[in-house]
């Protein structure tokens, strides 16, 4: 028998039982494990986990758990500052991309709509969404913690936030994306880059107060959407942008207020048929 004490941080504590929350506490081991295993038992996916202290020394997630082991768990998350240390979970990509799980399909729309290259098909089932996250290098975004907890996944992240803004804003911020975004870029619809496209070229797909009011349009070069500037965005990036001024993280990409204003009404079908 093992006793331990254990402490998971932050936003870890979502996944444990509320006895255990932002607290310290004993807890007892019948037969030695890893300490994956251990965070893994309190349901606590392990991407979600950046650092782990035994004893005040770091730890990998190899590490067995001896007795009167003293565990501290930390969370990946970028509001947390502990950059500086090396990490013990899969550092990110090189160029971040993601891919959203099936219940996350308007967060899938916004990050788009902000230019943020995200896969997303409602019908990939749990072993195509780690298939085609690893084989493109992307992040799998949910809030299905059993996906994350599959040992074949690279780099998955739980999405803390349940309202679709603040979701938007944490991946964001969770990234560190503030400077990265390029509104109105890509396909809401299939997440192709937009091209420009002249306005008499799309002008008998417009409506007509859209006629009288747009100059500019894109369009997707593979599904034929057309798009162009509205106020959607503009709501969307002030209250990310709201959200980022509270967290004190500067959006170096916001867009100016003539500018700001990328409106998809989702869809004229672009091909002159
Ligand atoms: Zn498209």
């Amino acid at each position: 028998m093992l006793h331990i004490h254990l402490r998971f941080y932050e936003e870890l504590n979502v996944f444990i039982p509320q006895e255990f929350r932002k607290k310290r506490f004993s807890h007892t081991l019948k037969v030695q494990t890893s300490v994956k295993d251990l965070v893994e038992s309190f349901n606590v996916p392990h991407t979600q986990v950046d650092m782990i202290l035994v004893n005040q020394k770091q730890v990998d997630f190899s590490h067995i758990i001896k007795d009167h082991d003293d565990i501290s768990v930390f969370p990946y998350f970028h509001r947390f500052k502990i950059e500086a240390i090396s990490k013990i979970s899969h550092p990110k990509p090189e160029i971040i991309r993601f891919i959203a799980d099936n219940h996350l399909g308007n967060l899938a729309r916004d990050l788009r709509m902000l230019g943020l290259d995200t896969l997303h098909n409602e019908r990939f089932i749990h072993h195509e969404l780690v298939e085609q996250a690893n084989s493109q290098e992307r992040i799998l975004l949910t809030k299905d913690r059993n996906i994350l907890k599959r040992n074949d996944l690279n780099f998955g992240y739980y999405v803390y936030a349940n309202q679709d803004a603040d979701q938007l804003a944490e991946v964001v911020l969770q990234f560190d994306l503030a400077d990265k975004l390029s509104p109105l870029s890509r396909c809401l619809r299939c997440n192709a880059i937009l091209e420009k496209i002249d306005k008499d070229k799309v002008l008998d797909r417009l409506p007509q107060r859209v006629k009288h009011t747009h100059n500019s349009f894109t369009y997707c070069p593979h599904c034929d959407k057309v798009f162009w500037k509205g106020t959607h965005i503009d709501r969307m990036t002030e209250k990310l942008d709201t959200i980022l001024e509270t967290m004190k993280v500067p959006n170096k990409n916001k867009p100016h207020r003539t500018q700001s204003t990328l409106r998809t009404i989702g869809g004229i079908n672009a091909k002159r048929k």
